[in-house]
């Protein structure tokens, strides 16, 4: 009977190891779609023919999105409570309320030695991207942000706004800097898939990248390329993507135009989650910022693949925004969740420091 007793201790005891060890993701991926509420992943979904890569996360959430002093956030704040932890100020960039700038997800992945990218379809300058590697009092200060690029180490940053590295008031050449810290420069997608390890700097577009369907597969090829070569780090990664688009589709009421760039940021989301899939020690998280345009479907039909929308706003709407995750981890992300958990939530799942 103790025998009996004892090997299913030592039986339990090996599950329990081996259910803990799986538990713990190497990788994390957070995507975010800039704007994206349900409405806009269901209208892309409808004309989809019904489905999407999305549905695949079989953990589902919502995330609420006020900051510190609005009900309605703009990118900044909501990009800062994403990646500090923190619920700041409209329109500031990696600083608490009172102008204390606060470590970033990637840059605590950074400090704990993993290696750490971004990629996004906007100026890699612009909110969303700076949020997660700059600390500024106000989302427009480009250049400021593109020099906050250099105080880091991150590996691999792909997206536009080379401008800002390279014809600046202060006459600093951004783009030798980057080359005397080892980085690869890329001017192009075709360069940029060339490299597939070391350090990058993807600057494809003087600015902003072209809307879809001009920009073609930069996204999901860019997001393809950091992942391979951080991948490479055997302490493992962190890489933030961001479908920049889908918030300025829903600035212009444009449903065309939304359905086109969340169905480009739903393609990537599948290459990640075959990526995820096969390796089996990456967490993938999706969520967005805020919603855009207040949008509503009044009606539609499925078999048509069509939806007639009503837009309540230019702006951004106050409403939560859905979060979905797959991989080791995926489980801490569901159910009602504030835009700051998630820092706290990746943190212990990394055991970062
Ligand atoms: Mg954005
Ligand atoms: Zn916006």
């Amino acid at each position: 009977m103790i025998k009996r007793f004892g090997i299913l201790l030592l039986v339990s005891t090996i599950l329990l190891g081996s259910m803990s060890a799986a538990i713990r993701p190497k990788n994390v991926i957070f995507l975010i779609g800039d704007g994206m509420g349900m409405a806009q992943v269901y209208a892309a979904m409808v004309a989809n023919g019904n489905k999407l890569e999305v549905e695949r996360c079989k953990h589902v959430g919502y995330s609420k999105t006020y900051c510190a002093n609005r009900f309605v956030t703009d990118s900044g704040a909501g990009g800062t409570a994403l990646a500090t932890g923190v619920k700041t100020n409209y329109g500031m960039i990696g600083m608490s309320p009172d102008s204390v700038a606060v470590e970033t997800i990637l840059e605590q992945s950074e400090r704990n030695g993993l290696a750490t990218g971004i990629v996004v379809t906007c100026a890699i300058t612009y909110v969303t991207p700076a949020t997660f590697i700059a600390h500024q009092h106000h989302r427009s200060m480009y250049e400021e942000v593109a020099a906050d690029f250099l105080k880091t180490d991150i590996d691999v940053f792909i997206g536009g706004g080379r401008k800002y590295f390279e014809t600046r008031k202060d006459g600093r050449n951004l783009i030798q800097e980057l080359k005397d810290k080892q980085y690869q420069i890329a001017f192009d997608m075709d360069e940029v898939k060339k490299i597939n390890s070391g350090k990058l700097a993807g600057l494809i577009h003087e600015d902003q990248p072209p809307a879809m369907p001009e920009r073609g597969d930069l996204l999901s090829d860019a997001t393809m390329t950091a992942i391979n070569i951080l991948n490479k780090n055997e302490k493992g990664f962190f890489l933030m993507v961001e479908g920049s688009q889908i918030d300025w589709a829903g600035h212009s009421n444009d449903v065309e135009q939304i359905i086109m760039e969340t169905l480009d940021f739903d393609k990537t989301v599948g290459k990640v989650l075959d990526f995820a899939e096969k390796d089996k020690t990456t967490l993938v998280i999706i969520t967005a910022d805020h919603e855009t345009g207040g949008l509503t479907l009044t009606d539609g039909n499925i078999n048509q693949r069509k939806v007639k929308t009503h837009f309540s706003t230019k702006s951004h709407s106050g409403i939560p925004v859905p979060v979905f995750a797959f991989g080791p981890g995926a489980e801490e992300f569901t159910g009602f969740m504030e835009n700051i958990d998630f820092k706290g939530k990746i943190e212990k799942l990394l055991k970062l420091k």
